[in-house]
């Protein structure tokens, strides 16, 4: 039996026992004066703060704040076990129709996240291991266009390794997710500084530019811009290096073969595979001298003078070369304009970032909260009825089974994620739809609240959703 002074949280398994003026192990309740207690305040997004106000401030009630004040599931605190109804389950009128938001911390055991990481450095191998503080906490997966991607945490390294692995996992994990940064060490690879919205540092090295895109794309845009001024044009890239002339595009322009042949696997016709190893020199190559991709200079082509521009896809490494007598690239001053179209390789790149997206799966218990009858939330999900929302952002819901769904953390109010040392995180979810809808699924229909109510009792704390996250009420 627990002492009086102390109370017993029951919003996980692991059942904390708080002393007076403590916090438990998540720090996401304490115990206040005896009471159990959240101790983040409910956080509701408005589309401007002072539209929350309360009874005695001039507040003239629901249907304004209902087209203005969303209740996020921040602060509100989840429950354990999940047949409990959730904590907040919100009713509201929206342009006469009756509507319900059922609010609830979910505790993630299934989830992670996917880093894109706006880079042509090579980060390391497909599926090496990516590693905080030594740990294993997931790992490089399928590189996309101008990016390199990593998937970390996932139910196998948070449950299914050590603790340290687990404990490890789960901190990167939150502190990503809450916009934090994160030294991540890829296994027979580079070092990447990643935190949302900024840019990334690999090996120390602050990224600028995403690229334009591949070397076979970057003749294809800028081919025009570089006739009359260049006798051929290589762009370096770890993908897909271009060869100007032999390229469709150079042969539209009817540009006269250079002879110049690079190393590698030739794809299609001026696109080559391969010229180098991966790693952080040009276009995402092993190289720091693009001369080493050349492999032979046909005589019967090439001419003493050929002009040779050789480009990476972001124009951060550039050098200009003019043949000699005996067909060797001599490096030589670069024309201005030829500089100029280099520039503009630059000019057209984005600034490069580091975007994290949240993925869980709250296909299981967490639905309890919400009906008695969780395979109709699911479908009321999968049909479109029921809105899933993420601290009030919008999220993309995976078709299949389940509700597993991505949400990117730069569109959640700040400081969006919590943790329980099971490990496991905890993230913000909210359910919109229909009050028929929600009484048609077996939804906790003596738990709705109206909303001026709960604006009343719980005081929330209004934030403004970040720019460009859309109100999860239109
Ligand atoms: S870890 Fe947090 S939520 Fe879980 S029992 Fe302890 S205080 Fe409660």
């Amino acid at each position: 039996m627990s002492a009086p002074d102390i109370v017993t949280c029951d919003a996980c398994p692991v059942l904390c026992r708080i002393r007076p003026d403590k916090t438990g192990a998540c720090d996401r309740y304490g115990n206040v004066g005896g009471v159990l207690t959240r101790m983040d305040p409910l956080t509701v997004a408005a589309r401007a703060p002072e539209l929350v106000r309360f009874a005695g401030e001039d507040w003239d009630g629901n249907p304004v704040a209902a087209r203005d004040v969303f209740v996020t599931a921040l602060g509100a605190g989840t429950t354990y076990p999940d047949y409990k109804p959730a904590p907040f389950i919100v009713g509201s009128t929206i342009d006469g129709v009756d509507m319900v938001t059922v609010v609830s911390e979910g505790i993630f055991s299934y989830c992670g996240l996917k880093l894109k990481i706006d880079t042509d450095r090579h980060l390391g191998p497909e599926a090496a291991t990516v590693r905080a503080g030594g740990e294993a906490v997931g790992h490089v997966t399928t590189a996309e266009y101008g990016s390199q991607m990593l998937a970390l945490g996932g139910v196998h390294h948070l449950t299914g390794g050590s603790k340290r692995e687990g404990v490890a996992t789960c901190e990167a994990m939150l502190r990503l997710a809450n916009g934090g940064a994160v030294e991540l060490a890829i296994d027979g690879g580079a070092t990447v500084l990643a935190q949302a919205g900024r840019a990334p540092v690999v090996g120390g090295v602050a990224e600028a530019r995403m690229r334009v895109g591949c070397g076979s794309a970057t003749i294809g845009i800028f081919a025009g811009q570089w006739l009359g001024h260049a006798d051929e044009v290589i762009v370096v890239d770890d993908h897909i290096t271009g060869v100007l002339s032999e390229h469709q595009a150079g042969r539209f322009l009817d540009m006269r073969p250079a002879g110049i042949r690079v190393r590698g696997r030739r794809s299609t016709p001026g696109r080559y595979f391969q010229v180098a190893n991966p790693g952080g020199g040009w276009g995402g190559t092993d190289i720091a001298d693009p001369l080493a991709i050349i492999e032979r200079i046909d005589p019967k082509a090439a001419w003493p003078g050929l002009r040779l521009l050789m480009v990476s896809t972001t124009g951060e490494h550039a050098a200009w070369f003019v043949l000699d007598e005996q067909l060797r690239p001599q490096p030589a001053p670069m024309p201005p304009a030829i500089a100029e179209a280099v520039a503009l390789i630059g000019e057209n790149c984005e600034p490069a970032l580091c975007s994290v997206l949240f993925t869980a799966g709250a296909g299981g218990s967490l639905r309890a909260g919400a009906t008695r009858n969780p395979v109709r939330l699911t479908r009321a999900v999968q049909q479109g009825r029921a809105k899933v929302t993420s601290g009030g952002a919008p999220v993309f819901v995976w078709p299949g089974g389940g509700i597993t769904y991505m949400v990117d953390v730069a569109a959640m109010p700040a400081a969006s994620f919590g943790h329980v040392p099971t490990p496991a995180l905890v993230a913000p979810i909210e359910f919109t739809l229909p009050l028929a809808d929600y009484a048609a699924l077996g939804g906790h229909m003596e738990r709705v609240r109206p909303l001026a109510e709960v604006l009343e009792q719980a005081r929330p704390r209004a934030v403004v959703l970040p720019a460009g996250t859309p109100f999860p009420v239109t």
